[in-house]
């Protein structure tokens, strides 16, 4: 597809994040249907054309876990990231609807989510090695393409396909928004909190999070917006991420609001450090394989956890891949 702003007809609002908002819209020359990411970003001009050549990388993922990328363009002073229309909607939104997820589709939630996330890092590996090293090192801090796993970002369709969407392929986006992402910040792991580095790890214990979310039908951290602040003078110093390249300005007073905000919303993490893990609740209620699983996901510290592709073994995802549930006539009910 070569993408025009004009040639793009919009259809109705998906949905607003914090990372800006996304759109049903129509490509009228070619009758598809896409979802339109809208994400104002606040830089200069060559940052905005490097966001752009770095997400270009999308043209090479194709796996049936991974939403497809129809491309990105510039749209002052906005970048509007094109893929693939999910019509089912994000996972959160598909618990709010119909209450907590039937664990059986958790389990198959689990495989979609391992294997998108192992296609993606094989994928890195290959450009890694290729022309797209510069990216990696302009990541903030990371080498591994960051990817916020969370139930808004793992899209259902009628064909009861699971996909993921929204990995952080571009280092300058991920830098430019970085500002703007309150919300997500819940799903990270004690060792992204205390300011380590990013690493497949990550992601499993953001999946493991997300896992109890569908399973009980509510986020499994208690409201953090009452604002414990117990512990937490340690991590003020670590709390942000290192960031390398240069920052886009940020002066007016909202975002300074907002940043203060943030920051607020971040001192309350102090217990994902402190607390013990979330777990499936109440012991018997999930399988065995089910609660094991998750609390491999959950462990604190990263060197024991496993990797994706290491889970992707697990027997309660073994059993998931042999079993004949039909995701498509689940779909069928909401
Ligand atoms: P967040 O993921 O933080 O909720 P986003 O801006 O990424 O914020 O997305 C906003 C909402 O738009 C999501 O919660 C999701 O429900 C919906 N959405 C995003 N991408 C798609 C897509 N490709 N197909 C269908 N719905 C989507
Ligand atoms: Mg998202």
């Amino acid at each position: 597809y070569d993408l025009r702003d004009e040639d793009l007809k919009d259809l109705n609002e998906l949905g607003q994040g914090n990372g800006g908002s996304v759109k049903r819209v129509e490509h009228v020359p070619t009758h598809t249907i896409m979802a339109k990411k809208i994400v104002l970003i606040d830089a200069k001009p060559s940052v905005r054309k490097q966001i752009l050549r770095e997400l270009q990388i999308m043209h090479n993922c194709h796996s049936d876990y991974i939403v497809s990328f129809y491309g990105a363009f510039l749209s002052d002073p906005n970048i509007c990231i094109c893929m693939e229309f999910a019509d089912k909607g994000s996972l959160d939104g598909i618990y709010k609807r119909i209450g907590a997820i039937d664990i059986e589709v958790v389990a198959l939630v689990a495989l979609a989510v391992l294997e998108g996330l192992t296609y993606l890092y094989d994928v890195h590996r290959i450009i890694h090695r290729g022309m797209r090293l510069v990216l990696y090192l302009t990541a903030s801090g990371t080498h591994l393409p960051p990817l916020d796993i969370k139930p808004s970002n793992i899209l259902c369709n009628s064909k009861g396909q699971i996909k993921i969407c929204d990995f952080g392929v571009s280092g300058e986006l991920i830098n430019s928004i970085a500002d703007t992402f309150v919300g997500t910040s819940t799903y990270m792991s004690p060792e992204r909190i205390q300011g380590a580095q990013y690493t497949v790890k990550s992601d499993v214990w953001s999946l493991g999070i997300s896992l109890i979310e569908l399973a009980l039908g509510r986020f499994p951290f208690a409201d953090s917006s009452s604002d414990d602040d117990s512990d937490l003078s340690e991590f003020e110093g670590t709390l942000s991420p290192s960031r390398p390249m240069e920052l886009p300005p940020s002066k007016s007073k909202k975002e300074r609001d907002e940043k203060k905000a943030k920051k607020n919303k971040r001192k309350s993490k102090g217990h994902i450090v402190n607390e013990p893990a979330p777990r499936l609740t109440p012991e018997g209620r999930f399988s065995r394989m089910a609660e094991e699983f998750v609390d491999g996901c959950l462990l604190k510290d990263p060197d024991v956890r496993k990797t994706p592709k290491e889970l992707l073994q697990h027997e309660w995802i073994l059993h998931a891949k042999s079993s004949n549930f039909d995701l498509e006539a689940w779909a069928s009910t909401f």
